[in-house]
């Protein structure tokens, strides 16, 4: 199964694709991961994506496409996209990438969370920037590797409103793109995270 996981940022994707791909075997791609990681790596053109990560607007479509295949083997068959596409230039050139691999899209999850709950979590939460775990609260050390926790740059109140503003005005009409194509599965954000899980389980129909 092919899919993507839609929805603002703190709505959970990137937890809820981690739970799915451990269940299941498919490839969990996070876009804002695989920027984190390749910045960290010192790659080049990711440098060029990270002032825009900062300032919470969305990485040049040309740009994030370029970083995303420049990882070879991700976009094999079972595929949890977690953040790509953002816009809907970048949905058709997912079209495009997954006709040329004769992949089929089976459905997309929208993760619904109010800009209110969004701001909410995202102010308490603590992201490791050396593994990636997220946690809903303030920490100092990671629980999950034993790092110092360093606050995420674009965690904070400016950077959050910026953050959903880009959402709304960009990724917005890709519920509308994907609601046509008979694709997109609403999945309330709301509540604990096994329940959330479950929810989406049953709307891909699977155990
Ligand atoms: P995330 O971890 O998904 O919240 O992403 C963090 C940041 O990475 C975003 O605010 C964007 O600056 C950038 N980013 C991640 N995915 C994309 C994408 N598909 N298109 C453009 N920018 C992206």
């Amino acid at each position: 199964m092919n899919l993507i996981f839609l929805g603002p940022p703190g709505s959970g994707k990137g937890t809820q694709a981690g739970i799915l791909s451990t269940r299941t075997g498919w490839n969990d791609l996070g876009t804002g991961d695989l920027l984190r990681r390749l910045v960290k790596e010192g790659n080049e053109k990711a440098l060029l994506a990270k002032s825009y990560m900062e300032k919470g607007e969305l990485v040049p479509d040309a740009l994030m496409v370029e970083l995303l295949l420049a990882e070879p083997g991700d976009l094999g068959d079972g595929l949890i996209l977690d953040g790509f596409p953002r816009t809907l230039n970048q949905a058709d050139t997912l079209t495009q990438m997954m006709r040329a691999r004769n992949l089929t899209l089976d459905a997309v999850l929208l993760i619904d969370v109010s800009d209110q709950e969004v701001e909410r979590r995202l102010l308490q939460r603590s992201a490791c920037s050396t593994c990636g775990k997220i946690f809903n609260q303030k920490l100092a050390v990671c629980p999950a590797c034993g790092a110092q926790i360093q606050t995420r740059t674009d965690d904070n109140a400016e950077t959050i409103r910026k953050r959903l503003k880009v959402y709304h005005q960009q990724t917005d009409p890709l519920v509308t793109y994907y609601q046509q194509q008979g694709l997109l599965r609403r999945i309330c954000g709301e509540g604990e995270i096994d329940e959330i899980s479950q929810r989406i389980r049953q709307a891909l129909g699977i155990a």
